[in-house]
């Protein structure tokens, strides 16, 4: 069977050995967000929609878990915001009913919890894992470049009321750009909200892929740091970045033929997103889900220039 909504699995830096289920087309989001590794969102949306048909995505699901491989966590997530997606509730409790001894986890930007059709959908999942980089409404605007019609304090008290219905665990995570949401009074605002919201871990993130603005830096070791001592709550931690070659997924079988015809492309010629489109055939989101395969097996160098981003893969 080749897998349209399946990636990986690959090495989360946050969930260890985790696959991808993409339920949302290349690149529907409620955001834009500066640092978003999957470039410009091309359709900024806030209304949920079934993209595709539940049953396709249940089907791959079924199929690929039919070989009981090692996983950590079967993670929603993608090149855009799952919960957008009006079959998550459906696929969650289907893996919690058939397939119970998988953890399950959805990577959110959190923009949809003050929706209780969406709170209900994830009631069910392990983890849930929210993002708020800011809770200053022209910070907020400036990172994310939302949808019309979402505040900032609407997504908190979407959080904060996800916090209250839900049983699982909230990782709440805060994308830090220097100099953008590190000052004091940002700081403050965040440990308000964070206070307000109640999460099990606070998980301070940076850019680890070139982000789509070339200005977003990401934060060092000392930065982070620094942002967690000022914060100054339990619970903080900073995502640790992934030592490559330390993982061996279990590729996909029907990708694994495409997966090294790019490999051997980025080892003999650095290429951008769209030459590996051309020189391969393979579509977009086909070729965003091969790089990330392949950031989990390989060593692989990104280099931003004029013409886009290039890939590499020393021999
Ligand atoms: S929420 Fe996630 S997918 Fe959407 S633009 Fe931001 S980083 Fe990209």
């Amino acid at each position: 069977m080749r897998y349209s909504h399946l990636f990986g699995p690959v090495l989360s830096r946050r969930l260890g050995r985790s696959l991808g289920v993409d339920l949302v087309p290349f690149k529907v989001c409620s955001f834009d967000c500066v640092y978003c590794e999957c470039g410009d969102t091309t359709k900024v949306v806030l209304e949920r929609e079934e993209f595709f048909p539940v049953e396709e995505v249940l089907d791959e699901l079924e199929d690929y878990l039919s070989r009981s491989p090692v996983l950590d966590y079967i993670t929603f997530s993608g090149s855009g915001e799952p919960t957008l997606s009006l079959s998550i509730g459906m696929c969650i409790r289907y893996l919690k009913e058939r397939l119970p001894s998988y953890r399950v986890a959805v990577l959110t930007n959190g923009t949809l919890l003050w929706k209780e059709d969406v709170r209900r959908d994830l009631l069910e999942a392990d983890i849930v894992l929210p993002t708020l980089s800011s809770a200053i409404e022209e910070t907020y605007r400036r990172i994310h470049r939302p949808a019309p019609g979402l505040p900032v304090e609407l997504i908190i008290a979407g959080i904060e009321q996800f916090r209250k219905d839900y049983t699982g665990e909230i990782w709440l995570e805060i994308f830090i750009i220097p100099g953008i949401n590190t000052t004091k009074t940002e700081l403050e605002a965040l440990r308000k909200a964070i206070r307000q919201i109640h999460p099990d871990r606070v998980q301070l993130n940076t850019l680890d892929r070139p982000g789509t603005e070339s200005w977003v830096r990401p934060a060092s070791p000392g930065e982070l740091r620094k942002v967690r001592d000022m914060l100054g709550l339990a619970g903080v931690e900073s995502v640790e970045p992934v030592i490559p070659g330390s993982f061996r997924c279990i590729p996909v079988p029907e990708w694994t033929d495409s997966v090294m015809m790019v490999h051997d492309l980025l080892q003999k010629r650095p290429s951008t997103l769209e030459d590996i489109i051309d020189v391969t055939g393979l579509n977009r989101r086909e070729v965003l889900k091969i790089l990330r395969v392949i950031g989990a097996r390989f060593p692989v160098t990104e280099k931003k220039e004029e013409r886009g981003i290039f890939y590499s893969c020393p021999p």
